[in-house]
């Protein structure tokens, strides 16, 4: 079943353009040879020299065609490659190319790549734009973001204790981290340090700095891929000792990564919960083929079942409130209204709403909606997940109470239309 995408009656006709134009390629051109694009074979053994050869091949085409048809970097301005899209513009697009599983890095537009490209975007100095981010979105290079560490709380970033102290010209980091995603082939790590004691005077938030580190600098050791869902994967863990690196290589002024952070993550949450939606829109074309088309006891279709036609309305009304929540809270990030709890609302609202939209979909298809013949098993796997990533539920849960009862206290009730 292709992605049924007509154009919006209330978005302008350069982003119904774009959205026609990328969903013609995930249509044409993604879709028909979706297993091999990532060199998935069918009988659980690994897949072949050839294979993968051939899945290499079959990308650079659709990545060439999507360059062509200028859908490259949707994240980016003009001068760093990109389409120099808006924000809303940019979550429009993302549901479109997020229908099928993977089809973002064919757009040039792959986390963790994505956000520090953002970052540089917004932090880098000329000479680190020239050095990092222009091989980054030129795809000539890989990066990771190092922030989370085994021994301290990743949801309060301020408890990390990865340190770094000038030497002269030189940061020396020292710290132990884990969850880099894409760490085995980053070309470089942008790592959260601290770069101030936790006791000395000021705001906590203004003690952090980040910091470029290519990996292969003396005493970056990766410990190990943490294997994740029970499979290898390259989110490393990883040991900064005594590793040394310019001053230059700090992203911004020295204080400033908390700041960086919050920045990447409000963004990155957004573009995240409309992947989830376009997922969640797959997730349901696929349940409804498999409605009409499965013939169970009395010789009736699943369709013709209550319970099934339940499944229908709940999975209807779980991705149409996760997409409105989304566009709401793109709106107001681009219109400079304060976004914090519409973020963190999506951040709890959306992975859950995916989670029991894919669930529905593989109960519907019975055994073959945990095999790996469709994509529902890794949807499953990556909805669960994005409910710690990014800043688990409860956290957001907090901030979202904490912002009404702090209008309440005072004086002022909630008004629910701005
Ligand atoms: C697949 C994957 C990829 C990732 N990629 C990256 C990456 O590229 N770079 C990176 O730096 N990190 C990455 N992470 C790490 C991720 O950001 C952290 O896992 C996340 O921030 C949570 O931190 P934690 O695991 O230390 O959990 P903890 O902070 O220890 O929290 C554990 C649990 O405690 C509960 N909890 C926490 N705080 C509170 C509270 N105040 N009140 C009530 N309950 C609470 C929540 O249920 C939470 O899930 C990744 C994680 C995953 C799973």
């Amino acid at each position: 079943m292709s992605m049924n995408i007509k154009p919006v009656p209330t978005l302008d006709d350069e982003v119904n353009e774009i959205r026609l134009a990328t969903a013609e390629i995930v249509n044409q051109d993604i879709l028909p040879v979706e297993k091999k694009l990532w060199g998935w074979v069918s009988d659980s053994a690994d897949a072949s020299k050839e294979v993968l050869e051939e899945a290499k091949e079959l990308r650079r085409q659709v990545q060439d065609k999507v360059k062509r048809e200028k859908l490259w970097a949707p994240h980016l301005p003009h001068e760093f490659g990109g389409m120099g899209l808006s924000f809303l513009q940019h979550a429009y697009m993302n549901e479109v190319l997020a229908y099928s599983p993977g089809a973002a890095s064919l757009f040039g537009v792959v986390a963790p790549n994505s956000g520090n490209q953002k970052i540089l975007v917004k932090y880098g100095t000329p000479e680190q734009h020239e050095k990092w981010l222009k091989p980054l979105t030129e795809a000539k290079m890989q990066s990771a973001f190092s922030m989370t560490e085994p021994d301290n709380a990743g949801s309060d970033p301020r408890s990390l204790m990865t340190r770094a102290v000038l030497d002269g010209d030189e940061w020396v980091i020292n710290g132990h981290k884990w969850f880099t995603s894409n760490g085995h082939a980053a070309d470089f790590y942008i790592v959260m340090c601290r770069t101030a004691d936790p006791d000395a005077p000021g705001d906590a938030n203004d003690k952090m700095t980040q910091i470029i580190v290519p990996r292969k600098t003396p005493g970056v050791n990766i410990v190990r891929g943490v294997p994740v869902w029970g499979k290898a994967s390259s989110h490393c863990e990883i040991k900064y000792e005594n590793v040394r690196v310019p001053k230059e290589n700090q992203l911004g002024r020295t204080g400033t990564g908390h700041q960086a952070a919050q920045d990447r993550l409000g963004a990155g949450r957004v573009y995240h919960c409309m992947n989830s939606v376009g997922s969640m829109w797959r997730a349901f074309d696929l349940m409804i083929e498999r409605l009409m088309s499965r013939v169970v006891h009395g010789g009736e279709k699943l369709e013709e079942k209550q319970f099934m036609q339940g499944f229908i309305a709940d999975s209807y009304m779980d991705i149409q409130s996760a997409r409105l929540m989304t566009i709401n809270c793109a709106e107001k990030m681009e219109s400079g209204a304060d976004p914090r709890i519409d973020i963190s609302s999506i951040k709890v609202f959306v992975p859950q709403a995916y989670h029991r939209v894919v669930d529905r979909a593989i109960q519907v298809w019975g055994a073959a909606g945990v095999s790996g013949d469709l994509p529902l098993a890794g949807m499953y796997q990556g909805a669960r997940t994005l409910r710690i990533a990014d800043g688990p539920d409860e956290v957001h849960k907090i901030l979202i109470a904490k912002m009404v009862l702090r209008r309440y206290h005072g004086g002022e009730s909630w008004d629910f239309g701005n």
